[in-house]
């Protein structure tokens, strides 16, 4: 992509937006050289990222995969199947403005999570308490607690008690730095 006033090559995105359609991409540049901003329309084809996978593996894009997560989340719930499918096409959306070549698998499920957030309690934790176990479990559970506060308002969820962190039991094991001597 070339500036059309120095011919430098170097540049970067200032803004993009999706077509009507969503099969163009319009995006203002900005030249790094001589500072010209411009505009590029490109074919959507071209941005869909590749998704990185944990394992580091890549693989495309795949809409089906997440209208699949979407509609499995939302099973026997109230949930229109076009608003599901809508949610699909928000979530590649926001994919394609990213205007990344490649994105961490991590974002997709995050973007399904967030949807199903504002779609329906239920679908939310269907799918966030599968896809947080392989993640992050007391982030989950946080992220259930505050969701539960805010949907019930005014009834008040019991405090775990809280128990000792990871962090000060390997401190206090290394300390004793002793084989066999397990601190309880
Ligand atoms: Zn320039």
């Amino acid at each position: 992509m070339k500036c059309p006033a120095c011919r430098d090559v170097n540049n970067h995105v200032i803004d993009s937006r999706l077509g009507k359609d969503g099969d163009v991409i319009r995006r203002r540049r900005e030249c790094e050289h001589c500072g010209r901003r411009f505009t590029t329309y490109e074919r959507v084809e071209e941005y869909l990222p590749s998704i990185v996978k944990k394992d580091g593996r890549r693989e495309p894009f795949d809409r089906q995969k997440v209208l699949a997560g979407l509609t499995k989340a939302c099973e026997k719930r109230p949930v229109a199947t076009e608003v599901i499918a809508k949610s699909a096409d928000d979530i590649e959306r926001g994919l394609l403005e990213r205007g990344e070549k490649e994105v961490p698998s991590s974002v997709v499920g995050e973007a399904i999570m967030k949807m199903l957030h504002d779609l329906d309690t239920v679908a939310y934790v269907r799918f966030a308490s599968v896809y947080r176990s392989f993640q992050d479990i007391d982030e989950f559970m946080e992220e259930l607690e505050d969701l539960l506060k805010e949907r019930r308002g005014s009834v008040k969820l019991e405090k775990q008690p809280s128990k000792p962190a990871a962090g000060a039991r390997a401190k206090k094991r290394g300390a004793r730095g002793r084989s066999g001597a397990r601190p309880v």
